[in-house]
C-alpha cells in the first residue's frame, strides 16, 4: 500500500497546504482560506511493454487495471508462454482500452498474434509513446532507459529540424502528431499484397 503527502502551494493565498492521498479520491483544500484548487483520483490502469530474454525480438504490449506486476506473472503463465515476461516500459492510462487499441493499431503491422508484437522492445516502446501523443513513461526497465532516451532525443531534434525548415508538410509522423491510423493502413495493403 502506498500513500503519499503531496505539499502544494495554495493558488488563492498562496499559503502552503498538505494533502494525503490513498487510494480514494482526494480533494486538495487549502487549511489556510478553505479554497479548492483541485482533486487527485487512482489511474484506471496501465499501457505496458513487456519483454522476455527468452524471445528476443519480440514485445507484449498490453493494458492492465491491475498491478502490472501480477500482470507479468499471468501472461508468463499463459499456455505456450516461454520463459518469463517483465514490464519493460510502463504508461499511466485513464481510458486503458481506448489506448491500448491506439498502440495496437499503430503496431498492427508487426503484430502476430493478439498482443505480441515481432518488433525489438525499445522500438515498441517508441511507438507506444507515439501512439499515446508522447506520453512518458512512468517507469523503464534499467537495461532500456539509455537506448530509449537517446531515441527520444534523436526524435526530438529531427522534428525541431523539420518544424524550423519552410515545409511543414514534410514534417515526420512519429514526432509530429499525424495520427496513426494513416500511416498503418497504407503498410497492411502492402502486406496483403505480398500475402493476400
Ligand atoms: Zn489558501
Amino acid at each position: 500500500m502506498v500513500a503519499f503527502m503531496v505539499q502544494t502551494t495554495c493558488p488563492n493565498c498562496g499559503e502552503q497546504a498538505e494533502c494525503v492521498l490513498w487510494r480514494a479520491k482526494v480533494r486538495f483544500v487549502c487549511s489556510g482560506c478553505q479554497a479548492s484548487y483541485g482533486e487527485a483520483r487512482p489511474l484506471k490502469g496501465f499501457v505496458y511493454v513487456a519483454f522476455n530474454e527468452r524471445q528476443p525480438g519480440f514485445a507484449k504490449v498490453g493494458l492492465t487495471t491491475k498491478d502490472p506486476e501480477q500482470r507479468m506473472k499471468e501472461i508468463s503463465r499463459g499456455a505456450g508462454s516461454i520463459g518469463t515476461w517483465k514490464v519493460g516500459a510502463l504508461f499511466h492510462s485513464n481510458r486503458p482500452e481506448a489506448d491500448e487499441k491506439r498502440c495496437h493499431d499503430k503496431l498492427k503491422r508487426f503484430q502476430e498474434k493478439s498482443e505480441v508484437f515481432c518488433i525489438d522492445p525499445v522500438e515498441a516502446m517508441l511507438k507506444v509513446r507515439t501512439a499515446l501523443s508522447y506520453r512518458e513513461p512512468l517507469h523503464m526497465a534499467s537495461k532500456y532507459r539509455a537506448e530509449f532516451d537517446i531515441a527520444v532525443a534523436e526524435r526530438r531534434q529531427k522534428a525541431r529540424h523539420l518544424q524550423e525548415s519552410d515545409t511543414p508538410e514534410a514534417n515526420a509522423p512519429d514526432e509530429i502528431g499525424v495520427s496513426s491510423a494513416g500511416e498503418v493502413k497504407p503498410q497492411r495493403g502492402l502486406f496483403s499484397n505480398l500475402f493476400g
